[in-house]
């Protein structure tokens, strides 16, 4: 069943030339409680930095949480995305695609011109076959298992996969710490979710640090960051749940609830003022 998600923003992580971090952080070691919280940090360029707050936004993968003794919670799907870029026969307009498939959803997210990224969800394991595909054979299937809203497939990237997971957090925040996006939560990429709800992490972050500071508490203060994590609270579990309960939806095979999973978002296509409002919430508009 189709669902075309036009508010689905296309993720771009990397950092401008003019927004570099002087240096891969390689260590985080926690200092201080109240009143002078801060982390000392060492670059791997040899500066060694303080401050009193920092904001922890490695994606999650570089293991400095871990070096901070922050523990995650980690619950694999046992699913697999294989992404890639591919160049379809027409421009996409700025339209993302999502095809819910008895194998689990395919988005296709737009790049440039007439080129997608296809985040294909798979089965652990089934991926393989089409990992090592002739890219002709590849994207006949990619066609037959999509069909041609996007229009024909005419070429595919390099291809890569990685294995898709729940992953929060226990600590969001710490005395002259906060941790922010994919480090704070990891979510499965069906919903589209995981950067909007990392910008709004961002702005509220800025918001609890400017009322902080308005009202005498300096920046890395522990009770201007608990206000902080409070306020974060509801729209990340929301969005947690929200992800995680599409996820289970289209991963449960029954023929009854997939005629329901069916009926219900042809309701949603045809519904424009209740497909407006979801994507405004799943925007962050409506909160
Ligand atoms: C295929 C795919 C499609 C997606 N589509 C969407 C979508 O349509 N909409 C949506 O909202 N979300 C989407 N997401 C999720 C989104 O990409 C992530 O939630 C978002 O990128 C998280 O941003 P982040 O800044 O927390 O982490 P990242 O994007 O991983 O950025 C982390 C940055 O930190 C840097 N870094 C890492 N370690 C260190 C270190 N030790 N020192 C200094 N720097 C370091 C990295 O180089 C990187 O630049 C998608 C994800 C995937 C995989």
């Amino acid at each position: 069943m189709w669902s075309p998600m036009p508010g689905w923003g296309v993720c771009c992580t990397s950092a401008s030339p003019d927004c570099r971090w002087p240096g891969t952080a390689r260590t985080g070691s926690r200092r201080s409680s109240r009143p002078r919280a801060g982390i000392a940090l060492a670059l791997d360029s040899g500066a060694n930095l303080q401050a009193r707050l920092t904001v922890l936004a490695d994606g999650g993968r570089s293991g400095l949480k871990e070096r901070l003794g922050i523990a995650s919670d980690a619950r694999p799907y046992d699913q697999v995305a294989l992404i890639a870029s591919v160049e379809t026969s027409r421009p996409h307009q700025g339209v993302a695609w999502e095809r819910f498939t008895r194998e689990g959803p395919i988005a296709l997210l737009p790049l440039r011109g007439q080129t997608m990224e296809l985040v294909w969800t798979h089965a652990a394991g089934e991926e393989r076959r089409h990992l090592a595909l002739a890219e002709g054979d590849f994207l006949a299937e990619l066609q037959a298992a999509f069909g041609d809203r996007a229009g024909r497939f005419r070429r595919v990237g390099s291809r890569h996969a990685y294995p898709l997971s729940l992953v929060t957090a226990r600590e969001t925040t710490r005395p002259g710490l906060a941790v922010l996006g994919n480090a704070a939560h990891a979510l499965h990429p069906v919903a589209g979710q995981g950067f909007n709800l990392a910008l709004r992490g961002v702005m509220d972050l800025v918001a609890s640090l400017e009322a902080g500071l308005a009202a005498g508490w300096p920046v890395g203060d522990a009770g201007v960051l608990e206000a902080f994590d409070a306020r974060r609270d509801a729209d990340r579990r929301n969005v947690i749940r929200f992800s995680d309960g599409l996820v289970r939806l289209f991963g449960i095979d029954s023929r009854l609830l997939g005629h329901a999973r069916a009926a219900g978002l042809i309701g949603l296509n045809l519904a424009g003022p209740l497909r407006r409002d979801l994507a405004r919430r799943a925007m962050g508009l409506e909160r």
